[in-house]
């Protein structure tokens, strides 16, 4: 139930409902290795086959599909470069609604071009994240478009929920999830959705070291301002919002701990995948491989890691797996 404050499970199955007609349910793998290597059986939830390359087109579909008949004449507004902008593009698309993404002028052009090539008009304004944003409050205060935010909205986190009842679903014995964080919508959703379901379950966060703004600020115990670091993670960057509304408190109150894991680990972890599970799964869907490999995370039991998105540039995987030592984070 909706309280104000948090997202519960009839939300969340509202959500599946509203959104099976066009999401792909992705099946969940065993992986052979990781269980024989652990002595505890490991399944690999494949979301990076999702539509658009990652779960974000839950949230994104789950929000589209909830606009009023007004909200939808007058379309949606986002500004992710990553993959909430892909699946907000396709699943406005999808339901005949228009779609702005808004960007600076510094993103990339392969970034523009997958936008795009879901169908959103990109419009480009000036040299910063502030500067688009501001093109973003005129577009909600002139046009009367609705703002679809990334992770801290109630749509959006019932939307990512319904990947801990596909979870629930196939795998009912399951002891422990390991789950990416970085804003926190995929796992305030999922966890809601399996501590609701499978009680006793444990739901661990994962994220990276360099610049893991939710659990500074877990640590902190409010929201606080953490510089982005460049990483193999990227889709994990950013952070959680001065104003988070949500997310902050249900990561709080229902996950159990968040691990962090190095730029080496992730690395590994992509390179397990592609070599031993035959995945192609970007930096943060590698993140819970990676926790496992280090030794960080055990697992207690039956134990599910998810693969969240596969949208990586295929030459820096092909360095990352033919085994080069790859720095991104030289920059800073
Ligand atoms: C957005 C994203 C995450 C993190 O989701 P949050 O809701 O922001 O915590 C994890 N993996 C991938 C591939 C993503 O795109």
């Amino acid at each position: 139930m909706t309280n104000g404050t948090s997202i519960g499970i009839t939300d969340i199955e509202a959500a599946q409902k509203r959104i099976s007609q066009t999401i792909h349910r992705t099946r969940t793998e065993d992986s052979a290795y990781l269980t024989e290597k652990f002595g505890a059986p490991v399944h690999l939830k494949l979301e990076h086959q999702q539509r658009t390359g990652s779960f974000k087109l839950r949230g994104a579909t789950n929000a589209v599909l909830n606009l009023t008949e007004a909200q939808r004449e007058n379309g949606v507004v986002g500004v992710s470069t990553g993959n909430h902008g892909r699946g907000l593009a396709y699943a406005a698309r999808q339901n005949g609604v228009g779609c702005i993404i808004c960007m600076s002028e510094l993103v990339p052009q392969n970034k523009i071009d997958g936008i795009k090539a879901q169908g959103a008009e990109v419009r480009i304004i000036g040299r910063s994240q502030d500067d688009a944003q501001i093109e973003v409050d005129r577009l909600v205060s002139e046009e009367g478009m609705t703002l679809i935010p990334p992770f801290d909205h109630p749509d959006i986190i019932a939307g990512q929920g319904t990947l801990g009842l596909e979870l629930a679903e196939d795998l009912p014995y399951l002891a422990t999830a390991l789950v990416q964080v970085s804003g926190g919508g995929l796992i305030s959703g999922v966890a809601a959705a399996l501590k609701a379901r499978l009680p006793g379950i444990r739901v661990i966060g994962v994220s990276m070291e360099r610049g893991a703004a939710m659990y500074q600020c877990q640590q902190i115990g409010k929201p606080v301002l953490v510089p982005e670091l460049s990483t193999l993670a990227d889709s994990l960057g950013g952070g959680i919002g001065l104003d988070n509304a949500y997310t902050f408190a249900m990561t709080r109150d229902l996950v159990d701990e968040i691990i962090l894991v190095s730029e080496a680990e992730i690395a590994g972890a992509i390179r397990h995948a592609y070599w031993h599970e035959s995945q192609i799964i970007e930096g943060s869907g590698a993140v819970g491989i990676a926790a496992l490999l280090s030794g960080k995370a055990k697992p207690d039991g039956p134990t599910a890691l998810l693969l969240s998105g596969g949208n990586i540039d295929m030459n820096l995987h092909h360095r990352i797996i033919s085994g080069e030592d790859v720095d991104v984070t030289a920059e800073d």
